[in-house]
């Protein structure tokens, strides 16, 4: 009894995903929660079981394209509010909730600089796991020691732990994409020791009481480029995230709702998605209010109010002209729900 009323107390309903999502798109669902435990989400999936519906659990939306008329007998359960951190056996245990980029802030205010990699890529931490979230040579397998995650299929066995080398991590694949498995949280490889673990609470204190939810990628990237600002004029090392903020805003990465690249790189045929796009000259297409980017031919944006159903238009335009031209049909990194 008290199980089902904290689940009713959670529940959000008639909540437009559009507002948990980076593209910006999504109709309403008729229930939504955002937990902010492991036990809150443990607790919301088996009432879900009880009732006979469905789940949905994600991050913060940045590599989702959410329906128009989304299932209403699906519970949609975004785990952004799910934030904590702690220092163990010279390990940062960082749950799954947590924003990639303040993983970056927190370690440079550690003196840490293996997670520069993740400044100003928008997602959680959970979400970077579970499909192996890289910025050029580098990969969120690179710093990861143990994962712990929730078996979809067997709730009642709890938190399992699983070794980050017997994840399967390779380019955007992961274990974690075979397996009914969520994400919980994961210990990060240290290198260096940690002077002063007082200090990565108070930050994560600081942090979660500024924290707010940027579905709109031009507030997520002024938040983050405010607090490097912060940084600096503390005298910190910042240069690695310096230049990722160039890389980023030069290449127009949040000037329009998106969920970034759309497909997976092939790597067999050895030419990127969005360079053979540009050889079919399809940067600028348009099809009701989406647009395949003027400036990056692997992204589709929302220009204002675009459908669901307008972003899959065109994600079937490039499928079939690049199949017609080279022979192969790519694979969407974005997960259409
Ligand atoms: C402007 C822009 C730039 C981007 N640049 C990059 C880039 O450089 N490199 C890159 O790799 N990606 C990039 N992305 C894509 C995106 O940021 C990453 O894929 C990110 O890891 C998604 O995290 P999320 O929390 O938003 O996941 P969501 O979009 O919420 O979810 C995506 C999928 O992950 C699953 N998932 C989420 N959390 C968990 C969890 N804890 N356990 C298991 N499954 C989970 C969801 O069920 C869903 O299937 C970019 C996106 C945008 C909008």
């Amino acid at each position: 009894m008290i199980s089902h009323q904290r689940f009713e107390h959670m529940l959000k309903k008639q909540t437009a995903l559009s507002q948990y999502s980076t593209y910006e798109i999504g109709g309403e669902a008729r229930y939504l929660a955002e937990p902010n435990t492991t036990e809150d989400l443990i607790l919301l999936l088996d009432q879900v079981e009880k009732k006979g519906m469905n789940s949905f659990i994600f991050g913060s939306g940045s590599n989702i394209l959410f329906p128009d008329q989304p299932d209403p007998d699906t519970l949609f359960i975004s785990m952004r509010d799910h934030m904590e951190a702690k220092f163990h056996d010279n390990k940062l245990y960082v749950s799954a909730g947590m924003p990639m980029s303040s993983l970056a802030l927190i370690g440079a205010m550690n003196g840490f600089h293996d997670f520069d990699f993740t400044f100003l890529l928008p997602g959680t931490f959970g979400g970077g796991i579970f499909m192996n979230a890289k910025y050029f040579s580098r990969q969120m397998s690179d710093v990861l020691d143990t994962v712990y995650y929730l078996d979809l299929d067997h709730i009642s066995r709890g938190v399992q732990a699983i070794q980050a080398e017997d994840c399967e991590f390779g380019y955007k694949t992961t274990i974690f994409q075979k397996h009914r498995w969520f994400v919980t949280g994961a210990d990060l490889k240290l290198e260096g020791t940690v002077n002063d673990p007082q200090l990565l609470n108070t930050i994560l204190d600081q942090f979660k009481s500024q924290l707010y939810h940027h579905s709109s990628l031009g507030a997520f990237s002024s938040y983050y480029i405010g607090h490097l600002e912060q940084l600096r004029s503390q005298g910190r090392k910042i240069t690695a995230m310096e230049d990722v903020i160039t890389d980023r805003v030069g290449k127009k990465h949040f000037d329009y709702p998106s969920c970034g690249s759309v497909f997976k790189n092939n790597y067999d045929y050895g030419v990127p998605i969005g360079k053979l796009a540009d050889q079919l000259n399809l940067r600028g297409t348009e099809y009701g209010r989406a647009m395949i980017s003027p400036n990056h031919g692997n992204m589709i944006q929302n220009r204002g109010g675009a459908k669901a159903s307008d972003v899959v238009h065109l994600i079937q335009v490039v499928q079939e002209s690049i199949d017609k031209a080279f022979g192969f049909v790519p694979e969407p990194e974005v997960v259409i729900v």
